[in-house]
Formats: structure tokens, sequence, C-alpha cells
């Protein structure tokens, strides 16, 4: 049986940015016979067949098409961001004394207090000019690059009492002492492949260096950077690329910015998601009314990771709807549809668990206290269909080294495998089978 922590662990090594998650799992899907598609050029989609189509390629959308043509989607939806600091376009600053640190502004909301006195790299995306051809190239400084140093205590006695840090000020990483302006930019050029003058524009982020590590009495845990999100959308492709489509379109879809409210155009707020699930059915011979119907016919799994109980703060959590590392699936619920889950999508989604012999854990945040979002609400307003939000409980989340259950990263790998193999399908509005 595949161990599928180290594979999780071997993915977040290989995907220090959302590009980088995004070129890993396109590899992936590569091996297992799938043919990209341009969103530029018409489609030639056939039953059978199996396609990828990338949007920035920071987002992706694979789809497995049933030897008998076109059908309802079955879809499993994550994000590849992660809360960071992304380089200013003019990010070096030189200081007194010759230090050179890097201007930076925060993307997402993380825990600004787990992004000190730790390796840190930088990797992304570099645009790059030769002639009057512009290409994108990956980039990954891939060694301890940068850090962003504490202020000793004798500076700050009250630093334990709580401290306001200001991203301006506090959170610039040191990058190089006195003589090392411009070697940034040729650093990032080596990294590339490129001139340094060929480089024209950027989006780079900082990323943390520590590697995962499995720990606990029972090594029952496990830790490292960006498990949220990374987890779902590592344990969806895994489902997804082991699961034969049958009776239905499965679907995977992989979306940057939800961290920033997913607004952009490769977000889970942007056209990305209908126009493949349109263009598939389009290329397959479906007609505009056809494809309106699968839509509607379709399920979703929203699958972004859900908060386990701390254990030095349980009055945090609902007494009742509270959620542990290595308890199984976690189905979220939200009266005000922060989270997508009802009564049919929660009854479905249990329903495809307990086939699977996989656990479920329900969560709801307590009633006086606000909770997060995610991008499955977000993308309903665009394709609507019976959805359910889930993820895997965690602790620590946002923070820049995130910890997990290990026997969790199995659990959700064999409930979205019995989503992907299994067909659901809408008989009436609220009524369903489970094929
Ligand atoms: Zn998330």
């Amino acid at each position: 049986m595949a161990d599928h922590v180290q594979l999780f662990l071997d993915f977040i090594r290989k995907s220090p940015s959302a590009f980088h998650a995004v070129k890993t799992l396109c590899d992936a899907l590569d091996a297992g016979g799938f043919t990209p598609l341009s969103e530029t050029q018409p489609w030639r989609v056939v039953p059978g067949g199996k396609y990828y189509v990338t949007r920035n390629l920071s987002s992706v959308i694979a789809f497995a098409v049933p030897e008998t043509g076109f059908a309802h989607f079955q879809i499993v939806s994550s994000h590849s961001d992660s809360p960071t600091f992304k380089l200013k376009h003019i990010c070096e600053d030189e200081t007194a004394g010759g230090c050179l640190r890097l201007n930076v502004e925060r993307y997402g909301g993380m825990i600004m207090s787990s992004w000190f006195d730790r390796p840190l790299s930088i990797a992304g995306r570099v645009l790059v000019r030769e002639d009057n051809a512009l290409t994108t190239k990956l980039v990954d400084l891939g060694r301890d690059a940068v850090l962003i140093p504490n202020m000793p205590i004798h500076f700050n006695r009250e630093v334990n009492d709580g401290y306001k840090y200001n991203a301006q000020v506090d959170l610039l990483p040191l990058y190089g002492g006195a003589g090392s302006r411009g070697m940034l930019k040729a650093e990032i050029a080596r990294a590339a492949g490129v001139d340094t003058d060929a480089i024209v524009a950027q989006d780079l982020f900082l990323y943390a260096r520590t590697p995962g590590s499995v720990w606990g009495a029972q090594n029952e845990f496990f830790s490292c950077p960006r498990i949220d999100d990374l987890e779902c959308a590592y344990t969806s492709a895994a489902a997804f690329l082991a699961s034969e489509a049958v009776g239905h379109i499965n679907v995977l879809a992989v979306l940057d910015n939800e961290e920033v409210g997913s607004g952009s155009k490769q977000g889970a707020d942007s056209t990305f998601l209908t126009d493949v699930l349109t263009r598939a059915g389009a290329a397959l011979g479906a007609t505009d009314g056809e494809i309106r119907a699968a839509i509607a016919a379709s399920f979703m799994a929203s699958a972004d990771n859900a908060h386990a109980v701390h254990p030095n703060h349980p009055e945090k959590y609902d007494a009742q709807n509270r959620t542990f590392m290595n308890g199984g699936v976690v189905i979220k619920h939200n009266a005000n549809q922060k989270y997508t889950t009802d009564a049919v999508s929660c009854a479905v989604f249990s329903s495809l668990c307990a086939m699977a012999g996989v656990p479920v854990q329900h969560f709801a945040n307590r009633s006086d206290m606000l909770g997060g979002s995610t991008l499955g609400n977000i993308a309903n307003r665009h394709a609507s269909m019976n959805t359910v939000d889930i993820g895997l409980a965690q602790l620590a989340m946002h923070s820049s080294y995130e910890t997990a259950g290990c026997a969790d990263v199995e659990y959700m790998v064999r409930a979205l495998t019995s989503l992907y193999s299994r067909s659901i399908v809408m008989q009436a509005d609220g009524a369903l089978t489970i094929g």
C-alpha cells in the first residue's frame, strides 16, 4: 500500500509555491496519461479521454471522461496557495551597515510570529524577454537563502505578553551583508537559467525550508509547511488518478488565490471551472441544455483543511461539533453557508465515506465565534450544484509549519476514491442514488 504521508511530504518538497504545486500536479497527470489542453485553442475531447488545463500556471483542472461519453460531473476542489510573503517588484533594500533586506508584502493571513528565525527561501515565476517573445520560467532558489530575525528580548521585554507585528517593519527578511546589492537578481536569473537583464517581471514568494517531520509517541502526527491546503490537493489528486470514471465525468480542480478571497482570473470566483465544464461538454457534442442539466446534476466536494481541537485551548471549540487529528474526514457545517454543506450533500458524502469504511467527523464553529471561509460557496456562484465542504483536522492553520494526523491522509484518499468511483445520480431535486 502506498505510504501517502511520505508521498505527501515529497509533494510538499516539490511544491514551494502555487506555481510549483500545479507543476507537480501536471507532472503526475502527464505520467497518468492525461493530455494537456490549452484554453486558447479548440478542444478535441473523446469518450474515455483524460485531460487537464491550467490557467495562470497556478490553477489546474483535470477531467476524465467515461467510455460512455458526456455525463454529469463529480468534482473535488481544493486550493494551491498558502499564506506567505510576496517580494515587491523593487525589493532590494540596503540598510545602515550594508545589510540587504527584501521588501515584501503579506499574501493572505499568516501567523506572522511563525516566520521568524527559521530558514526561508524564494520561489515563484519570472517572465523572461528574448527579442519580442515573453516566456515564463519557474524559479526556486532551493537553498536556505533568507531569514527574518527576531528582535532580542532585551529590546522588547514585553514580547511574551503579546506583540503587534508590523509587516512593513518587522517582517522584512535579511538576504545578505555588505556588498550584496544586485546579488538576488543574479541568483534568480541563474535559477531561471537566463541572463539577469532578460527578466522583466516576477511573482516571487518566500517559503519555509524546514523539512517535513513525522513524530509523536506512535508517529501519529506529521508537520510541514503548507498543509493547508496542499494536503487536500495531494489526496484529491491521488484519489483522482487512482479512480476510473464510470457513468460520470471525474473532475479535479486545484485553484489559486483562496487565501486572498478567490477573486482572481484563476480563482474559484472566476469563470475557470464553468469554462472547463462547459467546453468539455461542448467538445463531447452536448447541447447547451444538456450541459446545464449535467451541471445541475453534478456533485462537488470543496476540500480545504479543518481545525483540530488544540489541546491547550479546548474552550475555543464547539462542545459537540469538534474534530480531532486521526479521527477521520471532517464535514464542515455553517448555518450562514460559509460552508456549502446541507442535509443533501452531508448525506451523500457521509454515505460515500461509510461505503469506504472511512470515519467521519462533524465540525461547526462556536456560535459566538466567526469561522473561516473557503472556496466551495464561491465556486457555487458560477457552477451551482450539490456541494459539501470537507477537510482534514489540523493544528496551527496558517503557521509557516503546520501539523496534522498521519492516519487522516489515507482516510481522505479512500473517501475521495469512493466519491470518484461511485456514481452519484440525482433522481429528483433532493433525491439521489449512489452507485
Ligand atoms: Zn485553506
